[in-house]
């Protein structure tokens, strides 16, 4: 075996110890049974329940947003949060090329185009100044919009992502907005109690979104939720997530067409009980993440992220950056370190990567793609730090 994928077998194992070990594994340690029993046993698991309520409330209040509107998924989420963003058919959306396939799809379900924009050279989030620089070479605003000289179509919005829990800098993203004059919705489905200064992510644009599904911090099974401080952004959210229906105790009238994106009873139950434990659960994945510090703190070749100044990261993935010559053999230590039963996983290919948006605009990712290559993520759920 390389000696490179040894030390790093024998680093997370002096961390985790000697089992096989999944990258992420959600946790149940408090009252999600007494919560899910309780719907099952008032037969109210469906759309129907006060869970609902009930965890729109403990959201509120742990992320200090004043809004919260639980749904289906994290993807559900950000198609309505960019529809009432105003996104519409035929427009451009900017969004990271380093980022989940969900990002993009939520742009393609509003009929509009996803134009990439490069990470940073720590190949973590998007690259601000470099973004900065190219809007002003290809862009053209006029009346207030922003318009993309090449393909002549509106930029409606951005949608920065705070990937593997580490936030972006909203502050250089709110001022380049305001600039540009785009929408900004932010892709926060990775980064529940992940923080810039005191201020939760999820909260510097127009809204935020979450997601609950079940490899992500803390889980719903499914689910997602859109988080904001404006009351008429809610307001439309719960709107068009449950089927624009009239409120009224019987009559069924829909005053437009809309979504089924409602979170079931069932599953904000689950959320409940996890985010009871969501304090807890980020303490100890904040331990995991100076045990690994400690680990692979001697070795130059790779190293722990950590969270940048100003910013708390929940760390929901732990992630190592490989040295030149590790990235280049990062296909010998994928197979390696998972043969030896430790998951460890590359991030996603960029999204020009996959087929259906071979073709979407995008700035020079040739950079991105060196960057993202150095990352590995590794064991990151708090379980295992538990059965130390
Ligand atoms: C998980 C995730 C989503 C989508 O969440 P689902 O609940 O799985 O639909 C969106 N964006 C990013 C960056 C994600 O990691």
């Amino acid at each position: 075996m390389n000696v490179h994928s040894l030390r790093i077998i024998e680093s997370i194992r002096s961390v985790l110890g000697d089992e096989i070990i999944g990258l992420h594994e959600p946790m149940f340690f408090g009252n999600e049974w007494l919560y899910v029993k309780d719907c099952l046993d008032t037969n109210y698991v469906s759309s129907v329940g006060k869970y609902v309520d009930k965890f729109e409330e403990k959201l509120k209040s742990f992320t200090g947003a004043k809004y919260a509107v639980a749904v289906s998924s994290g993807t559900a989420a950000l198609h309505v949060a960019l529809l009432i963003a105003g996104v519409r058919p035929n427009d451009e959306v900017l969004i990271p090329g380093l980022t989940f396939i969900a990002t993009a799809n939520a742009v393609s379900y509003c009929s509009a185009i996803p134009h990439l924009i490069a990470s940073d050279q720590t190949g973590l989030n998007i690259d601000i100044e470099l973004l900065e620089k190219y809007l002003s070479e290809i862009t053209d605003l006029r009346n207030d919009e922003l318009f993309n000289c090449a393909t002549g179509r509106r930029i409606s919005a951005i949608v920065p992502m705070h990937i593997f829990g580490h936030p972006v800098d909203m502050h250089k993203i709110i001022q380049l907005a305001e600039k540009y004059r785009l929408i900004v919705i932010e892709d926060a489905a990775e980064s529940i109690g992940s923080y810039i200064g005191n201020k939760h992510t999820g909260l510097f644009g127009s809204a935020g979104i979450l997601s609950f599904n079940g490899n992500k911090t803390i889980t719903t099974g499914g689910g997602g939720a859109i988080i904001t401080n404006d009351i008429n952004f809610a307001t439309k959210a719960k709107f068009l997530t449950t089927t624009a229906r009239e409120n009224h105790a019987w009559d069924f009238k829909h005053l437009e067409i809309a979504y089924n994106y409602r979170m079931p009873n069932i599953n904000a139950a689950l959320g409940c009980a996890q985010l009871e434990n969501l304090h807890l659960i980020i303490k100890m994945k904040r331990e995991l993440h100076a045990s690994y510090k400690c680990v692979f703190q001697d070795y130059s070749e790779a190293q722990v992220i950590s969270e940048s100044d100003g910013c708390t990261s929940n760390y929901w993935l732990q992630t190592l950056r490989l040295s030149e010559e590790l990235s280049a053999i990062k296909e010998v230590l994928l197979h390696e370190i998972n043969g030896a039963g430790i998951s460890v996983r590359p991030p996603w290919g960029l999204i020009n990567e996959q087929p259906p948006y071979f073709k979407v605009p995008n700035m020079e990712m040739a950079d991105t793609k060196i960057a993202a290559m150095s990352l590995l993520n590794i064991p990151s759920s708090i379980k295992i730090s538990t059965n130390k």
